[in-house]
């Protein structure tokens, strides 16, 4: 009886090894994950910042210093291969909430500026003040994802009249329109 018992003594303290060994094995392995998962807080782009809060950024000092008067893509510049700039902008430069890219673009690199109707001072910094037409993403240099953002977000702008745009002035011959002759008086 003494050696059955000592026999099943043993595989208890087998067993109970095991298990802790395995336990330890695991619990190290999560430690190196969550090691391996804490990202750089500056490229981190999953908190959602209010449109209020980029209003107010737009007119703070913080902004005058880093951006001045100039539209903030003006000093953005691309780093890419060779002497010519890609045809097409990068496709996004944030990937599961972190950005993914040395240089993103100038949207994405300040994460306080938040493309939305309301937020009309930014908007108006990618429209051409010459032609009123929508700046193109290579001159910009914002990325795809971005520049639809801007397109829907300045249409609905002119669509809600926050943002102001100009009809081109056309004059119509009211002879085509009825039989009888207006008569026109200055
Ligand atoms: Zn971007």
């Amino acid at each position: 009886m003494s050696l059955y018992a000592n026999v099943r003594s043993l595989i208890h303290r087998i067993v109970l090894s095991d298990i802790k060994t395995v336990s330890r094995f695991y619990s190290n392995q999560n430690d190196e994950n969550v090691e391996e998962k804490t990202i750089d807080p500056s490229k981190d782009r999953t908190k959602i910042i209010p449109v209020e809060t980029s209003i107010k950024y737009l007119q703070s000092k913080a902004y005058q210093e880093t951006y001045g008067v100039k539209p903030v893509w003006t000093l953005y510049r691309r780093n890419h291969k060779g002497g010519f700039a890609p045809r097409k902008t990068r496709k996004s430069c944030i990937r599961s909430g972190v950005i993914s890219t040395g240089n993103p673009c100038p949207i994405c690199r300040d994460e306080y500026l938040v493309l939305d109707h309301r937020n009309t001072k930014l908007l108006q910094q990618f429209i051409s003040e010459y032609t009123g037409q929508i700046l193109d993403a290579f001159k910009t240099g914002l990325c795809q994802k971005k520049h639809k953002e801007l397109l829907v977000a300045i249409e609905r702008a002119w669509d809600q009249g926050n943002l102001t745009y100009d009809v081109p002035f056309r004059e119509y011959d009211y002879t085509l329109y009825s039989k009888h002759q207006i008569k026109t008086t200055f």
